[in-house]
This record gives C-alpha cells, structure tokens and sequence, in this order.
C-alpha cells in the first residue's frame, strides 16, 4: 500500500522507543511508507531535518518557524535572524532541498499571557510564510490553535484561496470547515481519528481529494501515551476506508495521487 505522511517531526525525541530513527524509518519504508514529510520548528530542527533527509530518501522537507518559537524570537530582539531563517527556507526552496513551508501558524492556547500584541507578532510572521509558499508555490503547512478563525481569515486576506494549503490537525469549528472547503484547501488527518468524531465528521464531509494523511510523530499516538510513528497513517488510512466506504488500497491511492498534487 503507498503510505503518505505529510506532517511529522523526524528531528524529536522518543524514536528510541522504536529501535531509533534508522531502525524506525526503514521498517516503515518496508511497511509502505512512500513519503515523510517532516517539519521544522525552529532554526536548529530545520538543520537537523535537512540532515536526516540527505539519508534516507523517503523524507522530504518542509522548513518553518513554530509560531510560539516566532513570538519568543521577535520578542527576544531577534528579527534579523528570523528574517534571515526566512531567506535559508527560500534559498532551500529554490535547491529543491524543502517541498513545503511548515510547520507555521498561529497559536494561541499555549500562551498564557496572550495579548493583542503577541497576536499581532505572530500573524505578521505568518504573513512571511504565506508570502514565500505563495511565491514559489509550495505548500504551506499549517498549525492552528486557539485561533482557528483568525488563521483562516488571514489566509483568504492573502489571497491563498486555491492555494496548496494544508491545515494540520485542524479542530475548528464546523462553519470553518466548510470555510476550508471552499476555499480548495486539505486537512491532514492524524491517526487518531479513530476516536475522534471530529476528524471522523471532516472525513465524512470533505471529499476524497481534499484529504491527506499525517501522524505529527511522534505526538498524538492512536495509542494514548505511545510515541507515534509515520507508519501509523495506516489508521487513518482504515478509518477513512470505513467512513466512505471504499477499501483501504483505494483510499491509500487517492491520498498518495493528492500527495502528488499538492506537494508535486
Ligand atoms: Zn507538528
């Protein structure tokens, strides 16, 4: 089965719960994993990231500035570098090293002091990141918490409508699920879906070519406190199959052929 998986951060630690990263990565390239599309968070893990996929040929690369990590740079005097972390992920666009801009966002549940002006830090970085997936048209890979509406009105300011956007492990409301879906965008599904209504009810609604697949390993395990792995969209992947009825190989083929689409 062709096995996709757009978001998962290869650079973190808990691998060694399954033999270590090498170990992990090729079982699951001998399980069906086609693509691992991992995600950088800040300006070491978007080194490190680069690193390991220069080994192992099913990891691709998206580049990105976690949106806390962008208010903590910002806010700690540290706009040159970020402005320069904006040029590395352009520069690696154009050397075909990065596929994607992620993971970026707004995220506003994790900080307990929020205010406008923090707000307003992080919407004018995520700004810069739309800019450079818009320009380069690339994918853009977004995390959205606690600020699920203002995510995606910023968004549609930008004109990405139509764009290749993927909203990762999205938990809005439904209103803006729909919003999402007409604006020509996709969800990536996580594996927990299996006890998940919500991300049950998005499948159920969104049709097959707007869905994709991820794991964001090793976090949100099908197994609660379990470190997750990429080969674990196969849940999603079954999940999915139940939902619309169709076997798990032609689910795995539509998921791999939008992969193509959007990352291609
Ligand atoms: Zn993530």
């Amino acid at each position: 089965m062709l096995l996709v998986d757009v978001h998962a951060h290869l650079d973190l630690e808990g691998y060694e719960k399954h033999g270590g990263l090498d170990t992990m990565i090729k079982e699951c390239v001998h399980n069906g994993v086609k693509v691992i599309v991992t995600n950088g968070t800040d300006i070491a893990s978007n080194r490190n990231i680069l690193e390991i996929a220069k080994t192992y040929p099913v990891v691709k690369v998206a580049l990105g500035i976690y949106p806390t990590h962008c208010l903590e740079m910002i806010e700690n005097g540290k706009e040159k570098e970020f402005n320069e972390e904006l040029k590395f992920i352009e520069d690696n666009i154009k050397t075909k090293h990065c596929v994607a801009v992620g993971e970026v966002g707004l995220e506003y549940s994790e900080i307990t002091d929020l205010n406008d002006i923090k707000k307003r830090i992080q919407k004018d970085c995520l700004k810069k990141f739309i800019h450079i997936a818009k320009k380069h048209n690339v994918p853009i890979i977004i995390h959205s918490r606690g600020a699920e509406l203002e995510v995606v009105e910023l968004l549609e300011e930008e004109s990405m409508k139509n764009h290749k956007v993927i909203m990762h492990c999205f938990s809005g409301r439904k209103h803006l699920v729909q919003r999402i879906r007409d604006n020509n965008w996709y969800f990536s599904i996580p594996c927990n879906v299996d006890r998940s209504l919500h991300f049950q009810q998005i499948v159920t609604d969104t049709s097959m070519d707007q869905l994709l697949t991820e794991t964001d390993a090793p976090y949100i395990s099908p197994v609660p406190g379990q470190v997750n792995r990429p080969d674990n969209v196969l849940h999603t992947i079954k999940k999915i199959a139940e939902i619309k009825k169709m076997t798990p190989e032609e689910v795995a083929n539509i998921i791999y052929a939008n992969y193509q689409k959007a990352f291609l």
